[in-house]
């Protein structure tokens, strides 16, 4: 399959990695839009939150499980945000679902 992220998954195309565990995988964003910039992402091919299933309930636990574990280990303990864009109108761009962890500064009030 022709998925960026999936290459990524896969270590066909080089990331730096954060965190690794046999499901999910978190690197470095390659044009951070905060002083941490991470991108939380299953190993498995999900399009978009649009796309998740009852099936996937224990992966996206864990991913949100790893979460705080990956913030705790960037220094985030004044706070953070945590963002997944879906579909066009959310700007989507990469269609393998990942969450952004953003952090290191204050960030905008503003959502939109
Ligand atoms: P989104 O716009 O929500 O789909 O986010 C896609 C994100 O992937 C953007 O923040 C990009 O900067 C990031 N990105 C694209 N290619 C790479 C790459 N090769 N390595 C790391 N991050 C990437």
């Amino acid at each position: 399959m022709d998925c960026l992220f999936c290459k990524i998954a896969a270590g066909e195309i080089p990331s730096t990695k954060v965190y690794e565990d046999d499901r999910i995988l978190a690197f470095r964003d390659i044009a951070p839009q905060a002083p941490t910039h991470i991108l939380v992402i299953p190993k498995t091919h999900i399009p978009s939150v649009a796309a998740i299933t009852p099936e996937h309930s224990a992966l996206i636990g864990h991913i949100f499980e790893v979460i705080p574990q990956i913030a705790q280990a960037e220094g985030l303990e004044n706070g953070y945000r945590v963002v997944s864009n879906c579909g066009p109108d959310a700007r989507q761009t990469v269609h393998h679902l990942h969450f952004h962890i953003l952090g290191g500064r204050p960030l905008e009030a503003q959502m939109a």
